[in-house]
């Protein structure tokens, strides 16, 4: 087993921080109090290849493999103050770039990959609805078959980049209005522009304000049926065998925050004092700081471990289950841990933490919350129904 980074991901790791400190995040504080996309970073990081990097190099990508763009993405979160931005992106790439590039067909992927990549076309994941949120199997949003088109009809809630997105990843059921089973879902890729789709509101939220989050509206839009993803009926399949890469890749860059709140913690651990000393004397500040670090090095390791898996195309459901329960519950920890090392520092708005913490409190919902990844790691685990109970049907 070698732990060490190869000398490319090195240079990396260190090109992707600085580009990350010197050119994104420069008014995160406005953007954020405006809830406001940050269009011009979003082409930035087009420009320096971040929308194309697990993307193969004929479609416009960087075609790094799957350990190297975690490794990528980790760096993009530690050097970008912009969480939101972050988020953005990887709801572009692991929401949207991924179901094409493992379930594309080679025309939907020459269709759509190299404007991703160039940051003109951006994607969305369009799966929950406002009565399906981790019950994915009671989403109501339907396509009718009609020739050679598919006619979609519902509605889709807190959709990450909608406002903001091109072209969508859409689950809807194909089969009957209440059959629950698993091949009653479909997966679609649908541009905006299409009559009958529009974006009915957006969400203002606690954190990640960056991003914009909206509804979306499906009123008889017609969808060709060549941009079906798979067959007929195989939504749900491409959803689960997909959504691993969304639950570990996405909380990569949550690892790079957690690295700067660390860092961020131990210089006014130094640098405060009281009492006559700095607080980092003081044992319930300094193990506040050893505990940022513990969760820091194994939230690496687990995510890494994912990373390497999937470069050697293996499964890895179980690992990232793992990965997104604990990096995103060690982050909210952490990031509150630096609120209270900083004291009213750390609440003020000014240095950013309470940002930080507002924007980490997302992490246990969105790629399904933690209750029910414990839940699917249970059954995973072998123990019959610890997620579905009595309801047919796992969730997400
Ligand atoms: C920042 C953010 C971004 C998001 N982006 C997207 C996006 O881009 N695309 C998209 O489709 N969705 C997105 N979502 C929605 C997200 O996927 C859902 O919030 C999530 O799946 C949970 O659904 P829900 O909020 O309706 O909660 P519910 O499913 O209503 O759950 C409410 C509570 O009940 C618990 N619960 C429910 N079922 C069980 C169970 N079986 N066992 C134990 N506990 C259970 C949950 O853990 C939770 O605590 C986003 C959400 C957030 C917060």
């Amino acid at each position: 087993m070698d732990f060490e980074l190869t000398p490319e991901q090195r240079t990396l790791r260190a090109e992707t921080i600085a580009f990350a400190r010197r050119e994104l995040g420069k008014d995160i504080a406005e953007a954020d109090r405006d809830s406001r996309f940050p269009a011009e970073d979003w082409a930035r990081c087009a420009a320096f290849g971040v929308l194309g990097w697990p993307v193969p190099a004929r479609y416009g990508g960087r075609d790094l493999d799957p350990l190297s763009t975690m490794i990528a993405l980790e760096a993009l979160g530690y050097g970008c103050a912009d969480n939101g931005l972050v988020f953005a992106v990887n709801n572009h790439l692991w929401g949207c770039a991924i179901y094409l590039l493992t379930h594309g067909t080679e025309q939907q992927k020459a269709r759509y990959l190299p404007s991703m990549c160039e940051g003109r076309l951006i994607g969305a994941h369009a799966l929950s609805e406002p009565d399906a949120g981790s019950d994915i199997l009671s989403l109501r949003t339907t396509a009718r078959r009609d020739g050679d088109r598919y006619v979609l009809n519902g509605t889709k809630w807190f959709i990450s980049n909608a406002p903001a997105a091109g072209l969508f990843v859409v689950l809807a059921r194909t089969g009957h209005d209440h059959n629950r089973t698993q091949d009653s879902l479909s997966a679609f890729l649908v541009t905006t522009g299409l009559p009958g789709l529009h974006i009915s509101r957006t969400f203002t939220k606690m954190g990640l304000r960056t991003t914009p989050m909206g509804a979306i509206e499906f009123d008889d839009v017609s969808v060709p049926a060549e941009n079906l993803l798979g067959r007929e009926g195989a939504g749900y399949s491409i959803f689960t065998s997909t959504i691993e890469w969304e639950r570990s890749f996405m909380f990569a860059g949550q690892v790079g925050a957690m690295e700067r709140l660390l860092e961020a913690s131990i210089e006014h651990a130094n640098s405060r004092r009281q009492f006559g000393r700095p607080i980092g004397g003081f044992q319930a500040v300094a193990h506040r700081i050893a505990d940022m670090k513990i969760r820091l090095e194994l939230a690496r390791l687990i995510l890494y471990r994912v990373g390497w898996l999937k470069r050697e195309s293996r499964i890895a459901l179980l690992d990232s289950t793992i990965a997104k329960i604990f990096v995103s519950e060690s982050l909210v920890q952490t990031a509150m841990a630096a609120v209270e090392v900083h004291g009213a520092r750390g609440y003020v708005t000014d240095p950013g933490l309470e940002r930080e913490l507002r924007d980490a409190l997302g992490g246990p919902i969105f790629a399904g919350t933690s209750a029910v990844q414990r839940g699917i790691l249970a059954e995973l685990l072998g123990v019959r129904g610890a997620l579905s109970g009595e309801f047919s049907g796992p969730g997400w």
